[in-house]
């Protein structure tokens, strides 16, 4: 954290730049870091290939590749650059909340009538609630909120498990 204010300071006049290639150099920032930084911050659409972004892409047949580059690459295909941030946020939440490294909680996933892994995780219901894990003052089985943006465009809340 030094290092990088350090970095900033003098080499940026301390400002975080918006370019990919000179966020990469700052101490600590990889690819993934700049992407987050880019899209949220600049408003530049990026996908951000982590750990969770990579298994789940994986899962849902996206894509084979196993490199981040590759994966990037072949996922920014299949969606509009416009949709690459948002995108990024979801599938990692997912990843964080539900459909885990080891034990996916598919019987208490939402999109679990979409998945073609539906199975590799826990499919019984009360057993899958028990396995989510949510940030910030949620419990397992907790839905969240959808965002007030969300609900003003007409977004609904996901219907319960088992509604249709
Ligand atoms: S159904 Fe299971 S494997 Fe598929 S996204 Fe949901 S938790 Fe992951």
């Amino acid at each position: 954290m030094i290092g990088l204010s350090k970095a900033l300071v003098e080499q940026f006049d301390g400002e975080v730049p918006g370019r990919l290639e000179e966020l990469v150099k700052l101490p600590g920032v990889g690819r993934k870091t700049a992407f987050v930084v880019l899209g949220n911050a600049f408003g530049r659409p990026g996908i951000t290939v982590d750990t969770h972004f990579q298994r789940l892409v994986r899962r849902w047949r996206w894509t084979e590749a196993t490199e981040p580059d590759k994966i990037e690459a072949a996922v920014g295909a299949l969606f509009p650059k416009s949709e690459w941030t948002m995108l990024s946020h979801h599938v990692i939440f997912h990843g964080r909340r539900i459909c885990h490294a080891r034990k996916p909680a598919c019987g208490a996933c939402p999109i679990a009538p979409l998945c073609p892994a539906y199975g590799e995780g826990e499919t019984d219901p009360e057993k899958a609630k028990k396995l989510l894990k949510y940030e910030k003052g949620g419990f397992p089985g907790q839905r969240l909120n959808p965002p007030q943006a969300y609900l003003d465009a007409g977004g609904r809340p996901a219907p319960p498990l088992g509604a249709g």
